[in-house]
């Protein structure tokens, strides 16, 4: 274990996720809801933006991954508004003094168009992680209509984040 205090200030994290579009979801990205025929499938809400900013962040503070944080064997988490889970892990990132500096987000879609939704996935990330809007980017980008994801059959996203240790008084 290295001291705490030589402990490097920053850390970057990395997320990804991937689920697949069905009929008889709602489309939620970025905890919004955006009306779509189709929605992702999983067993919370299957918001891919939010669970990759989740596991970018649980990486860069050395805390797993979503999957063993809230598993899928769980009822707990059946059906849950992702967003519950970003402030579940927004908690831990206190807990051990972590202070987000700064997320960056793709969302990989071949259909719904997503530009006109991107402010307001920002602002509420943003909002949820207790940062400055301008500290929350989020991007969006077709597959070119190549794989599963250009054929619309499931949405992808990946994410980056980067923390800073807030130091405890005296070190
Ligand atoms: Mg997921």
């Amino acid at each position: 274990m290295i001291p705490e205090e030589n402990e490097p200030d920053y850390r970057i994290g990395i997320g990804t996720d991937i689920h697949r579009l069905v009929e008889n979801r709602k489309l939620m990205l970025c905890g919004i809801y955006i009306p779509f025929p189709l929605g992702l499938l999983g067993h919370s809400d299957g918001d891919v933006g939010i669970h990759a900013v989740i596991d970018a962040l649980l990486g860069a503070s050395g805390m797993g991954d979503i999957g063993t944080l809230f598993p899928d064997t769980d009822d707990k988490w059946k059906d849950i508004d992702s967003k519950e889970l970003l402030l579940v892990v927004k908690e831990k990132l206190e807990e051990k003094r972590w202070q987000v500096i700064n997320v960056d987000l793709i969302i990989h879609a071949e259909m719904p168009r997503l530009g006109p939704y991107k402010g307001q996935m920002k602002r509420i990330v943003a909002g949820l992680l207790g940062i400055d809007f301008t500290a929350m980017n989020v991007k969006a980008k077709t597959n070119e209509g190549l794989g599963d994801i250009g054929a619309g059959q499931a949405i992808a996203a990946t994410a980056t984040a980067l923390l800073r240790k807030k130091k405890r008084r005296g070190l």
